[in-house]
């Protein structure tokens, strides 16, 4: 496995596959095994596998968490060389953001305005951007995201549509702790009485969603009611939001009906978490797959 830190070597590195499909996997590292979900699938689907860790400065609000963003390269590189990946590309962020950058991708409209967009301005300013730099210097057959942040998935089809960007993107679901938190790279951040606090998302995503079952003609009010009083119930959890929306352009729906997404937002201690669940447009939930304890 070839650990590559300037983009004229991964440039270099990308032009040695010539036979067979690229797989690219970006990451901000601290490997969990959400993301090796994606590199294994990855692997699965192509000739050559190429990880980037990169935690992208541009993403982070001012008040945001990049100082301490958890990091332990040398565990990430020997768990990527236990999956088989061909290449991880480290860049420093000189080599993505050289002194007088100045060019932005900019989404725009209801998707880059509501939920994560409203809490965390230019965020997806900084995803869009990082994402088309890097599959500019990947040029990848397909790229792998995971469900867990829908909105970043929703952001990213859409940029690749509207840019007319030569690849697939393929989603997968969301990988949780055998109590079904969702994993996440931020879940460090959690003391002990935060963590089992931590899987008060996800009951209230089950909540909501076994309302909906109950009532499928109910409104949306009353599922977003619902999800807001079992959040209210744990003390160190605060909400930040619950909401019903398209999942592709995550404009709010009036009536729940397929597809849809629930999605919520909770700062619990430290940590801001976020989850969701996907109403299929064939009616089935994906609610993600849990790991064994
Ligand atoms: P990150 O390192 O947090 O930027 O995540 C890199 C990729 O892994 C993104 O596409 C995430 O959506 C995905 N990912 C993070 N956590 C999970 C999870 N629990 N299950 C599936 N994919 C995940």
């Amino acid at each position: 496995m070839r650990v590559i830190e300037t983009v004229d070597e991964m440039r270099a590195a990308r032009h040695g596959w010539v036979s067979g499909s690229v797989g690219f996997v970006p990451t901000m590292g601290f490997l969990h095994a959400g993301h090796l979900s994606l590199v294994e699938r990855a692997r699965s689907e192509n000739g050559a596998v190429v990880v980037s860790i990169f935690v992208n400065p541009t993403q982070f609000s001012p008040t945001e968490d990049l100082s301490l963003y958890p990091r332990d390269l040398p565990r990430d590189l020997a768990v990527l060389e236990s999956a088989g990946v061909d290449a991880v590309f480290t860049p420093t962020v000189d080599q993505i953001y050289p002194s007088g950058f100045a060019t932005y991708v900019v989404p725009s409209g209801v998707l880059a305005e509501r939920l994560e967009a409203a809490t965390r301005p230019s965020h997806f300013r900084g995803v869009a951007t990082v994402v088309t730099k890097l599959l500019q210097i990947m040029t990848p057959h397909n790229v792998y995201f995971g469900q867990k942040d829908a909105q970043q998935v929703a952001v990213v089809r859409r940029m690749v549509a509207d840019l007319n960007l030569p690849v697939a993107v393929r989603v997968l679901p969301i990988v949780r702790e055998a109590d079904r938190l969702a994993m996440s790279s931020r879940n460090k951040y959690l003391g002990p009485e935060d963590r089992a606090a931590a899987i008060v998302l996800n009951r209230a995503l089950q909540a909501g969603a076994a309302a909906y079952e109950r009532q499928p003609a109910g409104s949306v009010a009353d599922i977003l009611a619902v999800m807001a009083r079992v959040v209210a119930a744990e003390p160190r959890a605060h909400l930040d939001y619950a909401d019903i929306c398209d999942p592709d352009t995550f404009a709010p729906l009036t009536e729940l009906r397929a597809p849809a997404l629930l999605a919520i937002a909770a700062k619990v201690g430290p940590a801001r978490l976020i989850d969701n669940f996907l109403l299929r447009a064939d009616g089935s939930w994906e609610k993600g797959v849990s790991v064994a304890p």
